[in-house]
């Protein structure tokens, strides 16, 4: 990646904060030189100003890269909801074809039985005795109350089917509005996303160039705070107090800060600057 850390005049896109910092930036350059040695208020201010500016730079980065994550748990979040909803419409789907099989299965029996009631019937005029007439007439009384209980079962399944059928084009909408929204969602992310990863490479650029602002002999410190705690590396000094881990610090810490020494929360780890 080429960064460019030139002169402010040539950064007309520039934001605003390094605009405000090069000045500073340029009398760190200064400081290291032996023409500036041992001035102390600058030295403060520049040190003050470059943490300041890098804490503002790893809280943006920070939160850009919360915003890209946010995208990726909001799809996996929709794309839940689309599985609910789908199993949800596949279970109304399961359940009609369930009742249908046993309507199905009902109606056979159901045939079955009348055509056996039709050939005990057609057999009745052939009987020969009294007793055979009874137990034909008993058999076919028989078949019939089971081909009434039969009826009375696939009426019944049939209406189920009916209201079941009935909740089926509420949950296919259920699924369609669900993965429209999901599908917007993802191409609402995908433009965030390319504007959020360009703003990180943007701050990501930035920050180096702030980075090298910092005195060489406490760069190697910086990087690995910076490395293990992020946005979390740097906190001002508010009153006494670390306005990181609001402990307080010693008298000789605030002093060394405002020789423009950089020195850590021996709480925290914080990198330490001095508030406006
Ligand atoms: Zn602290």
């Amino acid at each position: 990646m080429h960064i460019d850390c030139g002169p402010v005049a040539s950064h007309g896109s520039r934001p605003d904060f390094l605009e405000q910092f090069q000045p500073f930036a340029r009398s760190a350059r200064l400081l290291r030189t032996p023409f500036a040695s041992g001035n102390h208020s600058m030295s403060l201010a520049v040190t003050a100003d470059i943490l300041r500016t890098l804490h503002r730079l790893h809280q943006q980065l920070a939160d850009l890269k919360d915003r890209l994550a946010a995208g990726p748990r909001q799809l996996l979040a929709r794309g839940k909801l689309l599985e609910l909803s789908e199993a949800a419409r596949t279970a109304i789907q399961d359940n009609i074809k369930k009742e249908k099989v046993s309507a199905d299965q009902k109606q056979l029996q159901l045939k079955s039985d009348e055509a056996k009631i039709l050939n005990l019937d057609s057999k009745l005029n052939a009987c020969k005795t009294n007793r055979e007439y009874q137990t034909l007439r008993e058999q076919i009384a028989a078949f019939r109350m089971a081909t009434k209980v039969l009826e009375d079962e696939i009426l019944e399944a049939l209406e189920r089917i009916d209201a079941v059928k009935k909740t089926l084009p509420a949950a296919e909408s259920e699924v369609a509005s669900i993965k429209k929204q999901l599908a917007d969602t993802r191409s609402q992310i995908a433009g965030e996303t390319a504007t959020l990863e360009a703003e990180v490479a943007r701050i990501s650029g930035d920050l180096i160039c702030a980075e090298g602002e910092l005195p060489a002999d406490s760069l190697e410190s910086y990087r690995r705070v910076a490395k293990s705690k992020g946005a979390d590396s740097l906190a001002s000094v508010e009153g006494e107090s670390c306005g990181g881990c609001f402990q307080q610090i010693t008298g000789n810490m605030v002093a060394e800060l405002k020789m423009g020494k950089i020195i850590a929360c021996r709480s925290c780890g914080r990198l330490l600057y001095l508030a406006k």
